[in-house]
């Protein structure tokens, strides 16, 4: 299997590219980025790409399958303008590229309480994008709906790391219907997608299959990573 991976260079995208370097079922991993990953794998097929100039390099999309974990920030992107700029029309145009490149298989990180009806605007960018993308009729479409990530990040985002601090404990406190708001590492998310792609086998021709995982769903996916 041959598998793009967009947002390759972040805390998420970078566990998922070494996990699926570790598979034997995986012949190559395509990474589109504006950095080097600085991995050694004859694998990895990396691409320094102009992310507004997609279109152009439409011959790397033409893999089996397209992991998406592309996103920013409102913060970091400086606007909500540039926010969805990246995490909404980037990462549309790229699955548009990988169903014309012929992929079925799309796995979206989105988040927990994406909706395109949703008064929060992070959430409705997100919940745009998934409906978008569930128009392109991909044969298996699997959307992870986490709440805060948890992992080792580089660059310091002072929200995410109060959350960090206090998750752990506040995880507890989150019951029932509450549990999918509990933080939960990048890593585990990392598995279960990796697991997800190997074993999702919804050939060409079957009737697409949409499923959203959330936070117990996902943990089960990673079976204990
Ligand atoms: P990161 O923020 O660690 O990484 C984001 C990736 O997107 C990086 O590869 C980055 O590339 C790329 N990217 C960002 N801006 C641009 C741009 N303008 N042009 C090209 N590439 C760009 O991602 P996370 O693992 O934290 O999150 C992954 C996804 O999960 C995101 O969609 C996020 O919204 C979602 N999510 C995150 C949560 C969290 O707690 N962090 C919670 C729930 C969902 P570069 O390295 O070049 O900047």
């Amino acid at each position: 299997m041959n598998v793009l991976v967009l947002g390759a260079t972040g805390l998420t995208g970078r566990l998922v590219v070494e996990k699926l370097l570790k598979r034997s079922g995986v012949t190559s991993v395509v990474v589109p980025v504006r950095r080097s990953l600085g991995i050694d794998s004859p694998k990895l097929v990396e691409h320094v790409v102009d992310f507004e100039a997609l279109e152009s390099r439409a011959d790397i999309f033409k893999v089996d399958a397209l992991v998406c974990c592309l996103g920013t920030t409102i913060k970091k992107a400086g606007s909500q303008e540039a926010f969805r700029k990246v995490d909404y029309e980037y990462a549309y145009r790229a699955a548009k590229l990988a169903k014309a490149g012929g992929v079925n298989r799309l796995i979206l990180m989105s988040a927990i309480g994406a909706s395109s009806r949703s008064t929060v605007f992070y959430s409705r960018v997100k919940g745009e994008l998934e409906d978008a993308v569930r128009g392109l009729g991909f044969d298996y479409l699997s959307i992870y709906h986490p709440s805060l990530l948890l992992g080792d990040r580089k660059e310091h985002r002072t929200g995410e790391a109060i959350g960090m601090a206090v998750m752990p404990l506040a995880n507890r406190a989150l019951i029932g219907p509450l549990q999918k708001y509990r933080a939960i590492e990048a890593e585990t998310v990392a598995e279960a997608m990796v697991n997800d792609l190997m074993e999702s086998d919804n050939g060409k021709g079957a009737r697409p299959v949409v499923v959203v995982w959330e936070y117990d769903d996902i943990r089960s996916l990673a079976r204990g990573i």
